[in-house]
């Protein structure tokens, strides 16, 4: 089932080679309740606790992608939700940080990252404001629907570092890298359109 996955997200366009590698090695099914698991390797998010989901394993594949990661780089994920995107980004041989606002979703996540041999560190706050304790970062990942780009975000990129958010209103948002410059500027690229849950938080959505 992991490879018909990978075989459908090449097909939709998704040709980095360490993303499908590590989307076909992670058991995705181990974040679902068992009578849901035929979801799993299903191309599309799906619920999880708190009101909250596991994204669609096209979307963590486009923005993993994006990221352009090499080993040993230090990231940073705001919204750790069910820790998938987590594995994926750990299995591509990065020096994760993944921040959670919700803290039962940290633990949960936390808990099964453990157990299936991966640790990243797990934070639990607000990850609109960014993590400053671990930062700067070569790149940010938000796996949240955010209003604006958080400035905290963009002081804690490296220079050449990728920002990649997804910004919009609660129901459509557009996919962006910032690609922060030698002189400190800031460019933009824009990508497809997305469906996120909102990114809370003092520079996300009030509730
Ligand atoms: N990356 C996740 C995965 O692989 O399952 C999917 C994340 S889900 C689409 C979005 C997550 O962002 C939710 O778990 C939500 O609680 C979290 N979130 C929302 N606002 C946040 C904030 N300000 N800081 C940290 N996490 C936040």
């Amino acid at each position: 089932m992991r490879k018909s996955l990978v075989r459908k997200l090449r097909e939709k366009g998704i040709d980095n080679e360490n993303v499908l590698d590590a989307i076909g090695k992670i058991p995705r099914h181990w974040f679902f309740d068992e009578i849901f698991v035929e979801h799993a390797y299903q191309d599309k998010a799906f619920p999880i606790a708190e009101g909250q989901t596991i994204s669609q394993p096209y979307t963590v594949a486009f923005q993993t992608d994006l990221l352009e990661l090499k080993p040993g780089k230090k990231i940073l994920e705001i919204g750790t939700g069910s820790g998938y995107q987590a594995c994926v980004l750990v299995e591509c041989g990065v020096d994760l940080v993944t921040i959670e606002y919700k803290d039962k979703l940290s633990r949960l996540a936390k808990k099964m990252l453990k157990h299936m041999g991966y640790e990243p560190k797990f934070i639990i706050g607000d990850g609109s404001l960014g993590c400053d304790k671990f930062a700067p970062y070569d790149g940010i990942i938000v796996t949240a629907g955010a209003p604006t780009v958080p400035q905290a975000l963009v002081d804690q990129l490296k220079i050449g570092g990728h920002l990649i958010i997804p910004v919009g209103d609660r129901k459509m948002q557009k996919m962006l890298r910032l690609t922060k410059q030698s002189n400190g500027n800031i460019t933009k690229e824009e990508f497809s359109n997305f469906s996120f849950v909102p990114l809370l938080g003092n520079d996300g959505w009030s509730k």
